[in-house]
């Protein structure tokens, strides 16, 4: 799960970690308000979206009035911002950071994420930060070093000298990254953290370091633990299909082609997917519907990719081995009878209970496309809408 800025930044804040002055606004009138109770003559008015890239896109304007903070706050509130790293459609601003203005000397990079290979939470940090760190990692790597965290020594003093001396910190402010990075850690392993990345982290005109954006995501599966984060919870951010699904506990994901996908398995869905992309087809979604499922969770499933408008047809894929075919068969049946099909659907049903759910489909009436194995289904979908 995702945090806005806002929330990271209070987040920070409660470990000690040296954030900018400010707080969310939800109205022009509210951004005026805490431009004034900041005071100075500089505010950042800054776009809560679930998406990086914003300063590109328009989304963080510095302002020299509490009267601009308002006009740049209503300019921004209720529109979508589309920056590189959301889909055409952009993210909702529903509020945005009203922040004190920071004098910038340098603009530096440090997250925290957990290596699966190493098994260990690393540090990644570079003094080419502001940047897209995809693009150092490219083009510069050496500009980026990594520190894997050994869990039973914890972060060493001669780890956070080696980060500052490779972001060409002084003394002074070697001492304050030491005090931020033990911060960052604690924060990382208490909350569960699965990135905390801040880009850019500041050297201010004073010398001072300071994040100046920050990011955080909470591992899912340990929010339970976690309701007070779990309540940050924004949907407004999320795809609607997938927060729906999400209701149901069905893994869904959804893609930007025209044939749905309805699979159990995650193997078997990734393999579905790519059997569709291997005829000339383009996949417009993943969907797992999962082993213990039932005819209720199949319609709902059913629903949620058919209310895409973008789906031109759909392939069912089913290999009943948990799951038992004929439960799949009375959940497309249901779902079918309650909202209606428009589109080809071709069904691969194979495994337990498969003669009971062919008789189930055949009796139902439904104009169903049948397909012995994988490659006949991907072919038949893709002629389908052809
Ligand atoms: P992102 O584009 O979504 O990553 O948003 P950031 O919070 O990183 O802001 C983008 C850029 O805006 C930063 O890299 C800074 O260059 C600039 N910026 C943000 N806040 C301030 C500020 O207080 N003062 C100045 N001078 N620039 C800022
Ligand atoms: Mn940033």
């Amino acid at each position: 799960m995702n945090l806005h800025e806002y929330q990271a930044k209070q987040l920070l804040a409660s470990y000690g970690i040296p954030v900018p002055e400010g707080g969310p606004a939800h109205s022009a009138e509210e951004a005026r308000e805490r431009a004034k109770a900041l005071g100075g003559e500089r505010w950042v008015v800054k776009a809560q979206v679930h998406a990086g890239g914003r300063g590109k896109a328009g989304g963080v304007k510095l302002v020299n009035s509490k009267d601009e903070a308002g006009t740049v706050a209503e300019a921004l509130l209720g529109t979508r911002l589309v920056t590189r790293q959301t889909t055409a459609a952009g993210q909702p601003i529903n509020t945005v950071l009203v922040e004190a203005a920071q004098d910038i000397s340098r603009e530096l990079y440090l997250s925290l994420l957990v290596d699966r290979a190493k098994a260990r939470v690393a540090i990644i940090a570079s003094a080419a930060g502001g940047m897209d760190i995809e693009e150092v990692a490219a083009k510069e790597p050496e500009k980026i070093v990594t520190v894997y965290i050994n869990p039973a020594a914890g972060l060493q003093g001669y780890e956070i000298r080696r980060i500052g001396f490779a972001l060409g910190l002084d003394g002074n402010q070697r001492k304050q990254l030491g005090k931020i990075l033990q911060g960052f850690y604690k924060l990382f392993l208490e909350k569960d953290l699965s990135l905390l990345e801040i880009n850019p982290m500041v050297v201010s005109g004073a010398g001072d370091l300071l994040c100046l954006d920050a990011k955080i995501n909470i591992d899912d599966n340990a929010l339970f633990r976690h309701t007070d984060l779990d309540a940050l919870h924004d949907t407004s951010q999320e795809n609607a299909k997938e927060t729906q699904a999400k209701q149901w506990d069905l893994n869904y994901i959804a893609l930007d082609g025209n044939i749905a996908c309805m699979v159990n398995g995650a193997g078997l869905a990734m393999a579905t997917m790519d059997l569709i992309k291997l005829h000339g087809g383009e996949p417009a979604n993943f969907l797992d519907v999962g082993g213990t499922t039932n005819a209720e969770k199949v319609a709902e499933a059913f629903k949620i990719i058919l209310s895409d408008e973008k789906v031109k047809a759909i392939l069912v894929n089913i290999f009943g081995g948990i799951v038992r075919c004929d439960l799949i068969a009375e959940g497309i049946i249901k779902a079918t009878k309650e909202i209606g099909v428009d589109r080809p659907v071709v069904v691969r049903l194979e495994g337990t209970n498969v003669e009971r759910a062919r008789e189930l489909l055949d009796a139902s009436g439904l104009e169903l496309i049948s397909a012995g194995s994988l490659t006949e289904a991907a072919e038949k979908v893709i002629g389908s809408i052809q």
